[in-house]
């Protein structure tokens, strides 16, 4: 342990390369994802991402509500993205904050630009994103429970949207950051990827690199999406191929 003021700083890489809990620099935590586990939404999805659990519902194309946000050439994507009180270590005090605010909105940014929403005038397409627990990274691992919710629910879609945080940790680029790599590393740069047109539709970063830095993290986050992009397809796959999950909806 070092300290720098009155934190104490973890050591986050071994002199081998090998991070605090035990991944490679471009290893991702693992990812379980399971598509329609929820039966009264129209589409949904429930992620595990390392210590990372959400769930995430669809309901739409619907009624618009309120009403006045109605556009009469295509639907609407609104998204609700929402830390559970106990989702963190001292709970979270519960409701609308403005980090919640953000998340919603650059979430629901990037599904516009995927969602055929021309084919659903005066609709709105509603995205619910609950985070019950939360160990960085969450807004990705919301991404892609939404995506999964999404193709569930039928919506017509260019693509799924797969995403994942990159960063940089005691000097090195990494891959999918933890609690304690976002907490005391150098940056944090979560993306999102359309992987078969290889647009990015989230960009955002805290902390600082060079410009050759961010160039390796974007083509590690590529990569990253890619693997995470496969993981989805079979989520969706199993769900289709096998019978729905044990419970019977009432
Ligand atoms: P992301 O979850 O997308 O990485 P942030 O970088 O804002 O988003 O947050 C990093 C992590 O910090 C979260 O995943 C969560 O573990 C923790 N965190 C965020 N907001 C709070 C909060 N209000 N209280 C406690 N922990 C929080």
């Amino acid at each position: 342990m070092g300290s720098v003021g009155a934190k104490e700083v973890p050591v986050l890489l071994s002199p081998e390369g090998i991070r605090v809990d035990g991944r490679r620099l471009d290893e991702l935590r693992p990812l379980r994802v399971v598509a329609g586990p929820l039966h009264r939404a129209d589409g949904s999805a429930f992620v595990e991402w390392g210590a990372n659990k959400v769930m995430a519902a669809v309901y739409g194309p619907r009624e618009v509500h309120p009403r006045h946000l109605q556009q009469n050439n295509k639907a609407i994507v609104q998204c609700k993205y929402n830390m559970a009180a106990f989702s963190v270590d001292e709970r979270k005090r519960p409701g609308l904050d403005r980090r919640s605010q953000e998340i919603s909105k650059v979430i629901a940014e990037a599904f516009e630009s995927v969602i055929f929403a021309e084919e659903y005038p005066r609709t709105s397409i509603d995205v619910y994103i609950e985070v019950l627990q939360a160990n960085a990274g969450t807004r990705c691992a919301g991404l892609v429970a939404a995506s999964v919710a999404l193709a569930d629910a039928g919506i017509p879609m260019a693509d799924l949207v797969p995403a994942v945080a990159v960063g940089k940790v005691a000097g090195e680029i990494v891959l999918d950051l933890n609690k304690a790599e976002d907490n005391f590393g150098e940056a944090d740069l979560p993306m999102a990827l359309v992987p078969q047109s290889g647009r990015l539709v989230l960009l955002q970063m805290e902390g600082h690199m060079t410009r050759e830095e961010l160039s390796r993290a974007l083509d590690m986050g590529v990569k990253g999406c890619h693997v995470i992009y496969d993981k989805m397809k079979a989520a969706l796959r199993d769900r289709y191929s096998a019978a729905r999950p044990t419970e019977v909806a009432a």
